[in-house]
């Protein structure tokens, strides 16, 4: 065993110790909760709730809190379907001074918003995630860059707390596996991903339900916003040290249009990367603040995840964000000069 897979070992070790001894335990998971995020949150639930009196752990049932910091606080249209959201709490209900918090898929305290002094102040604050940009914030870290999802970790956790695999614990880890992986399509998909879901499905979960309701369905009006925002996507041929760019933006009004929520941008950058003329894929997506979310993706010549967190975000190196104000032209400016810095010359493909 190297050193690294026993520090790892001790820290989980700790993890299961602190959750076995706790009287409260507050989850909470990024803003703007997407797939991984809120569906490790709800499968961690669910497993500490059925966890309650087995051996090792408190006699007392240990009280659930799980929720995230967004104002207004709404569950994802998408995410509707996942078993548990009906026990979520809304960030004014969280603790400000949690015993034991675990968070879920965030790379950095910021990421959690309203939440993010709840986890400042917690006594003993469990991180679980899969961002190579992780901050390392917790007093346990459970962090492992080379995991699919978050999911993969909250699997494990399940599994170390001694509780069998229902078909709500499993829901909401494959919600995480699908969304990571884009549907087992991008490159962290492994054998070890589709042993997982294999694993997950022998619960009777429905695959072509949970896509039907994370990819497949959209109001009407979606239709039309999505042919304004393809109608001024823009390709930088020169861009990212020349590998390309191709970018656009979901305004307010693009969404105000056809009376559209924030979410409804989220999906765009799946179209947007498509052209196979740029290596670099952006959105700039406004939400309801007037700030930009940024999500930018690469094909692989690319480091979009060194990019984006000299701009203040973080992500992975194909996949990645940041937030940002001001005229879309200069955020796009600013991210130009950190691409051409971090992308590979073109010609190497
Ligand atoms: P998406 O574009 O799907 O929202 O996010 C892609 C990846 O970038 C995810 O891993 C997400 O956590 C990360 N990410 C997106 N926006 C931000 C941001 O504003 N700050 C940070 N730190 N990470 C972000
Ligand atoms: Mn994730």
């Amino acid at each position: 065993m190297t050193t690294e897979q026993a520090s790892t070992e001790e820290e989980w070790e700790r993890a299961v110790k602190l959750l076995a001894g706790a009287s409260e335990i507050c989850l909470a998971c990024h803003v703007r909760p997407d797939g991984d995020a809120l569906g490790s949150m709800l499968a961690v639930a669910h497993a500490l709730g059925a966890r309650c009196g087995a051996p090792g752990t408190s006699p007392a049932p240990a009280s659930i809190i799980a929720s995230f910091g967004d104002r207004p606080f709404e569950v994802p249209r998408i995410l509707k379907f996942l078993p548990g959201t009906d026990l979520l709490s809304p960030p004014e209900a969280f603790p400000e001074r949690p015993q034991v918090m675990v968070t879920f898929d965030a790379a950095s305290p910021d990421r959690l918003g309203l939440l993010e002094a709840s986890a400042a102040a917690a006594d003993e604050l469990i991180v679980l995630d899969h961002h190579a940009s992780n901050t390392r914030f917790g007093t346990v870290n459970l962090i492992d860059d080379m995991a699919a999802a978050t999911a993969v970790l909250a699997f494990e956790l399940v599994g170390r707390l001694g509780v069998e695999l229902s078909r709500d614990i499993a829901l909401g880890l494959y919600a995480g596996l699908v969304t990571d992986t884009g549907s087992f399509k991008y490159s962290n998909t492994s054998a070890g991903v589709h042993e997982l879901a294999a694993r997950l499905l022998q619960t009777g979960i429905e695959p072509g339900a949970v896509a039907h309701e994370l990819w497949d369905r959209s109001p009407f009006g979606f239709l039309g916003m999505l042919s304004a925002v393809l109608g001024r996507a823009r390709l930088e041929p020169d861009a990212a040290a020349g590998n390309g760019l191709v970018w656009t933006t979901v305004t307010r009004g693009d969404r105000a249009a056809e009376g559209l929520p924030y979410e409804a941008a989220e999906s765009v950058i799946d179209v947007v990367r498509r052209a196979d003329e740029a290596d670099v894929a952006v959105v700039l997506k406004e939400d309801d603040d007037g700030c930009w979310q940024v999500s930018a993706r690469s094909k692989g010549q690319t480091d979009v995840g060194r990019a984006c967190v000299a701009l203040g975000g973080g992500g992975h190196r194909l996949a990645a964000g940041f937030t940002a104000s001001g005229p879309a032209s200069d955020v796009i400016a600013a991210l130009c000069r950190q691409l051409a810095i971090v992308a590979a010359p073109a010609g190497g493909r």
